[in-house]
C-alpha cells in the first residue's frame, strides 16, 4: 500500500478499540460478538466520516480551498463531522440539508449550529440547482470551495477504510464475518479495498439503510477498485466476499420501526453501548435477524463495525415509546 501521494491531517483518535459483547453474545446463545468502536473516532462526537474527512481536507487544504461544501439528511452525522473538521482547520463551511428546518434544532444540527457552519435547506429535487449557487456564490466572494459527495464516498475519503480494514488486521482479533452499516458506500467499499491488502477472505456484510445507488455491489465494487489504484493495492477478482443486504430499508431511511428500537434497547440495556436510530439501529438489528434466523453458525466470531452517528439520538425520543 502506498499512501505517500495522499495528503491527509490528522483528526482521527487511532486505533479505534475493539471490544467483546459477552453478555450480548450470552443472550444469542450462537455466534461470539466483538465491536470495532469507530463511534470513538473523535471529532466533535466520532463517527465513520472523522477518518474519511482526514483524507478529504487534506486534499482540500492542498488545492487551497478557503469553503468545504457538503450536503446531507438534517440529522446528517456527515455534515456534523465536516462542519467540525472544517473549524479545526479554519475553513469556511456550508451544509446544504434535505429536508424542512425543524422547529428546534437537536441531535446533530445543533451541533451544525453551535459550530457555525452555513446551513441551507432544500428540497431533494433543489439539490443540484442549490448546490451550484452555493458554490457560485462563494467563488464570487473570492473563495475556493471544495466539494465534497454525500457521506464523503469518492476515492479520496473512502480511502480512510482500506486504512480502517490495516489498522484492524493489527488488532489481532480473526473474525469470520464483518457487519456494518452502508449507504454511500465509501464504508464498506474502503473495507472491500482493505481487505484485498491484508488478505481478509471472511465475509463484508453491509446492512443497507436506504436506497442510495452508492450502496449498489458494482458500485461497491467499482470504488474499491478506485481505492486500491489509488493506494497500490493489487484488487482481487470480484468475489461473493461482500453481500448487501438489501430487505431492512423498506420503511425509509431514517424511519424507526421496531428492528432498530429493538436493537437499541437491547444493545444499550444489555450492554451499555449506545447504537443510533438511522445507520447503528437498523444495521444492528440487520445483524441480529440474521443471528436469529439461523444464517450465522454458533462458533463463528462476528464483528460489529459500529459506524457511530449517536448524537441523531437526541432527535428521535420517540425511540424510548417502542421496545
Ligand atoms: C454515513 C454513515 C454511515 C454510512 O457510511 P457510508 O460510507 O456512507 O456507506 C453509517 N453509519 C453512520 C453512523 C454514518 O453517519
Amino acid at each position: 500500500m502506498n499512501l505517500k501521494q495522499l495528503p491527509r491531517v490528522n483528526l482521527a483518535h487511532l486505533p479505534t478499540p475493539v471490544e467483546a459483547l459477552p453478555r450480548l453474545s450470552r443472550s444469542l446463545n450462537r455466534p461470539e460478538i466483538w465491536v470495532k468502536r469507530d463511534d470513538q473516532t473523535g471529532l466533535a462526537f466520532g463517527g465513520n466520516k472523522t477518518r474519511k474527512l482526514e483524507f478529504l481536507v487534506g486534499a482540500a487544504l492542498e488545492e487551497g480551498a478557503t469553503r468545504l461544501i457538503t450536503t446531507g439528511a438534517v440529522q446528517s452525522n456527515h455534515c456534523r463531522q465536516t462542519a467540525a473538521a472544517a473549524a479545526k482547520y479554519g475553513l469556511h463551511c456550508t451544509l446544504i440539508l434535505e429536508g424542512d428546518p425543524p422547529e428546534t434544532p437537536q441531535g446533530n444540527l445543533l451541533v451544525d449550529q453551535l459550530i457555525g457552519a452555513d446551513h441551507v435547506f432544500c428540497p431533494t429535487e433543489m439539490l443540484d440547482e442549490t448546490l451550484q449557487s452555493v458554490m457560485e456564490s462563494s467563488r464570487s466572494h473570492g473563495e475556493k470551495p471544495y466539494w465534497i459527495p454525500l457521506g464523503g464516498s469518492n476515492p479520496i475519503g473512502a480511502a480512510g477504510y482500506a486504512l480502517a480494514m490495516l489498522e484492524f488486521s493489527q488488532q489481532d482479533l480473526s473474525v469470520d464475518r464483518i457487519f456494518t452499516a452502508t449507504s454511500s458506500g465509501g464504508t464498506v467499499a474502503g473495507l472491500l479495498a482493505g481487505a484485498w491488502e491484508v488478505g481478509y477472505r471472511g465475509e463484508i456484510v453491509g446492512i443497507r439503510v436506504g436506497p442510495y445507488q452508492g450502496s449498489d455491489v458494482e458500485r461497491v465494487h467499482s470504488l474499491a477498485g478506485e481505492i486500491a489504484f489509488n493506494l497500490g493495492i493489487e484488487p482481487q477478482p470480484s468475489s461473493d466476499q461482500l453481500r448487501i443486504l438489501d430487505q431492512y430499508h423498506a420503511a425509509g431511511y431514517g424511519v424507526v420501526t421496531d428492528l432498530e428500537a429493538a436493537a437499541i434497547h437491547t444493545f444499550a440495556q444489555i450492554e451499555g453501548l449506545l447504537l443510533d436510530p438511522v445507520y447503528t439501529g437498523r444495521a444492528a438489528g440487520g445483524m441480529l435477524d440474521q443471528i436469529q434466523r439461523g444464517e450465522i453458525k454458533s462458533g463463528e466470531r462476528i464483528l460489529f463495525w459500529h459506524t457511530g452517528g449517536t448524537p441523531a439520538l437526541f432527535a428521535y425520543p420517540e425511540i424510548l415509546k417502542r421496545s
